[in-house]
């Protein structure tokens, strides 16, 4: 099967199989356990998702510049908010704010039915559709606009993953997060940001503080 994809997707040297094997060891070092997530890494051409230039360094665990003064987020990061997003579960429906590379879009896209992501910038949404078009991901729907306030004709969501870091959690998403749902979410300024596991249950929203984390800020409107 592998020998049959087309060489820009199975990658050569720096982008080969082997070291993306050496990218899953680290995760796994590192404390992510759900095999069936480092398989999705694994086998998903970061390369693909940064400029050409920067492909070499695509499996190291680094975020990268993607243009537009944005970054690919570092595989660590998404494999802890994947794993925490999922805890264990298949989920149906998964909103993302912040397509950004596609990348994380596209871990999720192979661990849920749908993802439906919002992107402020057109540019990169454009760039992430055409990505997620050549790794043969069917099954993610995309949206020009401003994140804060979700897609609120396409919820209740199962699980909410926000990639960019507001000051405090948007209501809008809160209230698209089905019961039992949960969402991931970077919130605070700067380098004081705390990634929020927040479960909306029958009882009311609990909410929890996984990590520090660094993301881009969150903005308003769109461009
Ligand atoms: N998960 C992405 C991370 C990209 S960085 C990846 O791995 O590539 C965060 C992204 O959030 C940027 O692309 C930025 O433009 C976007 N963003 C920031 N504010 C936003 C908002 N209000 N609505 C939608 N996207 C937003």
């Amino acid at each position: 099967m592998e020998n049959n994809k087309p060489q820009d997707i199975r990658g050569v040297g720096m982008t080969s199989q082997r070291t993306r094997n050496r990218l899953v060891q680290r995760l796994r070092k590192q404390g992510i356990e759900s095999e069936i997530i480092l398989d999705v890494i694994n086998s998903t051409p970061r390369h693909l998702f940064i400029d050409e230039a920067l492909a070499h360094r695509a499996y190291e665990d680094n975020s990268l510049p993607i243009g537009f003064n944005q970054t690919i987020s570092q595989p660590f990061v998404v494999a802890r908010m994947t794993e925490s997003l999922l805890a264990g579960a298949k989920l149906d429906r998964v909103l993302e704010i912040g397509t950004g590379s596609g990348y994380q879009t596209a871990i999720l896209s192979q661990l849920v039915s749908k993802v439906y992501t919002v992107e402020r910038i057109g540019g990169l949404l454009e760039k992430a559709r055409a990505t997620l078009r050549t790794i043969g991901a069917r099954n993610v729907h995309f949206k020009h606009d401003d994140g804060n306030i979700g897609w609120a004709d396409k919820g209740p969501f199962d699980g909410i993953i926000v990639t960019a870091s507001p000051s405090h959690i948007p209501q809008e998403l809160l209230d698209q997060l089905a019961v039992g749902g949960r969402l991931l979410i970077p919130v605070g300024a700067g380098n004081k940001q705390k990634l929020l596991l927040v479960k909306n249950t029958e009882a009311g929203i609990e909410q929890e503080v996984l990590e520090n984390v660094t993301f881009v800020p969150l903005l308003s409107g769109k461009s």
